[in-house]
């Protein structure tokens, strides 16, 4: 049974002085535990009790792991909301969920309390905690028991509150713990958001399990990521932190001396960035998958081969297979449908039953990634299932003709969409980013392609643009492209 995370908190907390965080205000591990312990205090005092949700939304500051964990020893379920959102769209987490309280930084917690939900400042709430006792007798928990809601990012239709157990966290963390080898000697650069699965539970957790210290950034930027560099022992980051580090010249093989790992996802990372990286710093970036649904479900080795444009081998307990279109498992090298099962799986959506079991087929939840495994074990993702491309009756998955379009000189990203057209039904379509002081050029694209793909993989236009749009984890939204270009052949 894996450690209870309050319970790892704890022990590190025994060790006199053992830093947590590493920022212009340290703070050690027993100085997060007291905090946890004011602040959960002050929850019961407001009069929450186990199983009432809490909502917040505030800018990144380690208050807000602070107090995630308070939640977690009072038993009251966290639901931290992008503190982007509008008021409009936070609307349907107070709807949805019933939190007993919303906090807030203050305007926003003002604009809540209008609507007529219960909130408070986040600058009132620590307030308040101060004159509160450093010491709590935590309740006893169940390893089902909800440990936090965290809804999806929801780009086709509403988003959905996905439940948590305290275990789906711990089990997932002490995986990864163990297979990244994180201990308590390590510093980890914490430069993610703390609204989303990522920056709050795989790096946090790692870290409290292990005992690390953090070096917390309030956002991503490379400046900051350059000067904490030589501080740090492990990076987690999405493939954008990459790519704009690589565009720095000031990313060495001197300035990762002292990092002993770096490890990327949410997004897929391309080989040519997984190779450019290893030249320049000469680190193989560690690529895992995982979904706010599963936690982490795949990652590649800490030794052994670190296959770019691959997600690695399941991790240890995880179960994942591909299917075909009735369930049946396929052989590696065939493509289909990535379902996974194991104590990382989410205990289902809130208040949404159907929905939740229109997702599993048995008890495999069907991810909606489709994948392929190679015959060594490692998984690659292939997309969505929902933005594969049927073109004329043929299947193409996006990855595979974006990972051919940058291959090719010049190209920094792509993406490639499906789009309605009147003789094949879709029609495949690329966005493509030039490299920074790079020109494209259709006709040479056009022939590196001829050479690479079957051609009604090879997409019916290619369109330059200066960038492509991209949510706070780096995932291109291609729900906006298609939608931007749904009429392009209509006219034809
Ligand atoms: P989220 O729930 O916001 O974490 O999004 C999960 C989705 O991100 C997955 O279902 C995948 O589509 C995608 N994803 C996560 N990690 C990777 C990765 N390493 N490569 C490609 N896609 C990824």
């Amino acid at each position: 049974m894996a450690t209870d995370i309050i319970t790892a908190l704890k022990r590190s907390a025994a060790t006199p002085d053992r830093p947590w965080l590493l920022n212009d205000t340290p703070a050690t591990y027993a100085d997060l535990l007291a905090a946890t312990a004011r602040l959960a205090n002050t929850l019961h005092a407001l009069g929450l009790t186990k199983g009432d949700r809490l909502l917040l939304q505030a800018e990144k500051c380690p208050e807000v792991l602070t107090l995630y964990l308070a939640c977690l020893r009072a038993g009251i379920v966290f639901l931290p909301v992008n503190p982007a959102y509008t008021l409009a769209e936070t609307q349907h987490f107070l709807t949805d969920a019933e939190p007993a309280l919303a906090v807030a930084d203050p305007d926003r917690s003002l604009a809540i309390a209008a609507t007529g939900a219960r909130s408070t400042a986040l600058p009132d709430l620590l307030a308040a905690a101060a004159a509160q006792s450093p010491v709590f007798s935590d309740p006893a928990h169940g390893l089902d028991d909800l440990a936090a809601i965290l809804y999806t990012s929801g780009t086709t239709g509403r988003s959905k509150g996905v439940m948590l157990s305290r275990d789906n966290l711990a089990s997932n963390a002490q995986t990864l713990v163990t297979l990244w080898r994180f201990a308590d000697t390590d510093v980890l650069l914490h430069a993610l958001p703390v609204f989303h699965t990522h920056g709050l539970f795989v790096a946090t957790n790692c870290a409290l399990l292990s005992g690390s210290a953090l070096i917390f950034q309030r956002s991503f930027s490379p400046d900051a990521v350059l000067a904490a560099l030589p501080q740090a022992t492990v990076m987690m980051g999405v493939p954008t932190f990459y790519t704009r580090l690589l565009s720095d010249p000031r990313l060495t093989p001197d300035a990762c001396a002292h990092v002993r790992l770096f490890i990327s996802g949410s997004a897929p990372l391309s080989p040519a960035t997984h190779a450019d990286w290893q030249v320049r710093t000469g680190h193989a970036i560690l690529e895992r998958y995982g979904m706010t649904e599963t936690n982490m479900i795949t990652s590649n080795p800490w030794s052994g081969a670190r296959k770019a444009g691959t997600v690695g081998l399941p991790l240890p307990g995880v179960s994942v297979r591909v299917t075909g279109p009735d369930g049946t498992p396929l052989p590696p090298g065939e493509a289909g449908s990535i379902e996974v099962c194991g104590p990382n799986v989410f205990h289902g959506y809130w208040r949404l039953p159907e929905k939740t079991a229109a997702e599993f087929r048995d008890r495999w939840f069907v991810t909606g990634d489709l994948g392929a495994f190679d015959a060594d074990g490692y998984l690659s993702i292939l997309g969505r299932a929902k933005d594969l491309v049927i073109t004329g009756g043929l299947n193409v998955y996006p990855a595979e003709v974006e990972s051919a379009l940058d291959d090719l000189p010049g190209v920094a990203a792509s993406a490639v969409i499906g789009v309605p057209h009147p003789d094949f039904g879709e029609a495949v379509v690329a966005c493509l980013v030039p490299a920074p002081g790079q020109t494209l050029d259709e006709t040479g694209l056009r022939a590196g392609l001829r050479d690479r793909l079957a051609a009604f993989k090879i997409p019916k236009r290619l369109i330059f643009l200066n960038d492509l749009p991209r949510n706070a984890m780096g995932k291109v939204q291609k729900a906006a492209l298609r939608t931007t270009y749904a009429d392009m052949f209509q006219d034809r």
